[in-house]
């Protein structure tokens, strides 16, 4: 079990924030005994987000992709402090962060401080909605469990009420076209994943929707899922005909009411026409914007003031302008894209840094006390002793300091589309590979599965995937 004994005032104090992708990756290879560490994070779990568009459908239970922060903190050498907390500034002079329990639950002190030598900010992005009117009181997001929960909750809504006796056709209608705006991965898995719902289940289970339950997937550029390959990006589109979602590209969301979204398309004579869309359910996956605690934060720091996606970092993740701050995942701005391959792998080596950094401050100090001792020592034998160990440690010395800068190893992009399909941009050794269907479903599957963050989730990630084929997914409304 882990030590108690907190903090220690011979070691530095290293503060994370966040528990996702980047945090949880780095405090899985942190060496806890060589700092105070500290992790803030109003979310005392670790969410598997790969997963989490089978969630608002049912295919996968929420809880199954979540690992809670807890139960692997206990698991390390020393002890790790945690307090669930929503960080509201950085006072990068001061070296302290400003807490606050935005939980239901508050004590007599629901904020305070946190001192900090070093600090990791690995607080995600929030969603963007680029101002557009409405989408913040009328769409659903996708990015946390409660928005798939909600989504989930919106479905079944959306089908008891549009069965709801003597509503009108044009209402039914209304209700049932469940509209999805962005048509980045986060869009397509989602689009995906209701259609099989509804051709799996809602549509034996519910009758009466089959012929008006629709989905439709709006996308500003020309195509969809623009990461990928033009051969997988065509094969996509072609599987949602298939499936019958309908893909509005060029079509760009102005504005969002509760009951329809405005949307600019351009039209084969290039001339542009705003519609009027209604919908039912409204989800609206169109990217990463930066948090307000990280705008602050940038604001702070003179280098960052041409930063405007997120906070500038080096080579090593240093935030630039800075010594002791470093940042990882969708807060950070490295020339990669927002993913959680690359949050976790920056994450990885922040380990290694903090590590060694650890080692080389433990070597240098022995190197001091030796060249005191060498000083002092009398000439000879017990003179040149000495000196060999200094020039053995000096050795180490060199060793222990070269780390490289951080170098990203794409593993390739993945993603379901719907109907046991999933797309696949791989780089293997020989090459790339782009692929599409069934199989590539199948290593959908298992990568994923294989990704997850405890042996727990696996395990109930399976009986989850076991449960739907067998009894079909649980449509009542919580
Ligand atoms: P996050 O994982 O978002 O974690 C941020 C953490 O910071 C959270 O714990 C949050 O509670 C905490 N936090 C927020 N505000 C504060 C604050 N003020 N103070 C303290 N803590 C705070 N990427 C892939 O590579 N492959 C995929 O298949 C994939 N699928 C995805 C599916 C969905 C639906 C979504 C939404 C994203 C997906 N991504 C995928 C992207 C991936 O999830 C992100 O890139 C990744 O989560 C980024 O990691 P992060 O650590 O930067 O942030
Ligand atoms: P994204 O940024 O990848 O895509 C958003 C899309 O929304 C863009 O194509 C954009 O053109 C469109 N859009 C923006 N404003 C619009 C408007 N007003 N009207 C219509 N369309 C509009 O966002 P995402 O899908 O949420 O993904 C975020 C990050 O997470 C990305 O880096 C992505 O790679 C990653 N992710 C990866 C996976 C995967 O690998 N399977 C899954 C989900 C997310």
């Amino acid at each position: 079990p882990a030590e108690q004994a907190m903090p220690d005032p011979s070691k530095k104090t290293l503060v994370i924030l966040g528990t996702g992708w980047g945090s949880v990756s780095l405090l899985k290879k942190l060496d806890t005994e060589n700092y105070n560490v500290v992790v803030v994070s109003p979310r005392n779990y670790f969410l598997f987000t790969p997963l989490l568009p089978s969630c608002t459908t049912g295919a996968i239970e929420h809880r199954s992709i979540m690992e809670p922060i807890r139960n692997f903190l206990r698991h390390k050498k020393v002890a790790v402090k945690y307090y669930e907390a929503e960080a509201t500034k950085v006072d990068y002079e001061k070296k302290v962060i400003y807490v606050n329990d935005e939980s239901e639950v508050k004590g007599e002190i629901s904020s305070t401080e946190v001192p900090f030598d070093m600090l990791v900010v690995g607080v995600g992005a929030e969603n963007a909605t680029f101002g557009i009117p409405g989408v913040r009181e009328h769409a659903c997001f996708l990015k946390e469990v409660g928005d798939a929960q909600k989504i989930r909750n919106r479905i079944m809504d959306c089908c008891e009420t549009a069965i709801f006796k003597d509503q009108s056709p044009d209402e039914v209608k209304r209700l049932l076209h469940m509209v999805v705006v962005g048509g980045g991965p986060t869009g397509v898995e989602f689009a995906g994943e209701l259609q099989d719902f509804f051709q799996d289940d809602l549509k034996k289970w519910i009758p009466d929707i089959t012929d008006s339950f629709h989905v439709t997937l709006v996308e500003a550029l020309p195509n969809v899922l623009p990461m990928f390959s033009k051969q997988l990006i065509d094969y996509t589109e072609k599987t949602f005909k298939e499936e019958t979602i309908t893909i509005r590209t060029k079509t760009m969301v102005k504005n969002v009411t509760d009951k329809y979204i405005e949307a600019e398309s351009t039209g084969p004579d290039g001339r542009k026409v705003v519609e009027k869309i209604p919908y039912g359910l409204l989800v609206w996956a169109t990217g990463n914007a930066v948090r307000p605690l990280v705008k602050d934060l940038m604001s702070q720091i003179p280098a960052q003031k041409d930063s405007r996606r997120g906070l500038a970092v080096n080579e090593y993740l240093v935030v630039k302008g800075t010594e002791n701050i470093w940042a990882v995942g969708d807060c950070a701005i490295a020339n990669y894209a927002p993913t959680a391959q690359v949050a976790s792998q920056e994450g990885a080596f922040l380990a290694r840094l903090f590590n060694q950094m650890a080692k080389t401050e433990e070597v240098e100090t022995e190197l001091k006390a030796l060249s005191e001792k060498q000083e002092k020592a009398p000439n000879g034998e017990a003179r040149n002793a000495v000196l060999n160990e200094i020039k053995e440690l000096q050795k180490r010395l060199r060793r222990v300091k070269t780390i490289g800068p951080f170098e990203y190893s794409h593993q390739g992009s993945l993603a379901y589309i719907g109907s046991e399909k999933a797309v696949a941009d791989i780089s293997w050794l020989t090459g790339n590979l782009a692929t599409g269907g069934s199989l590539t479903y199948l290593f959908w599957r298992s990568a994923y599965l294989s990704m997850c963050f405890s042996t727990r989730n696996r395990v109930l990630v399976c009986v989850d995937w076991v449960k739907a084929k067998m009894f079909g997914r649980d449509v009542s409304r919580v």
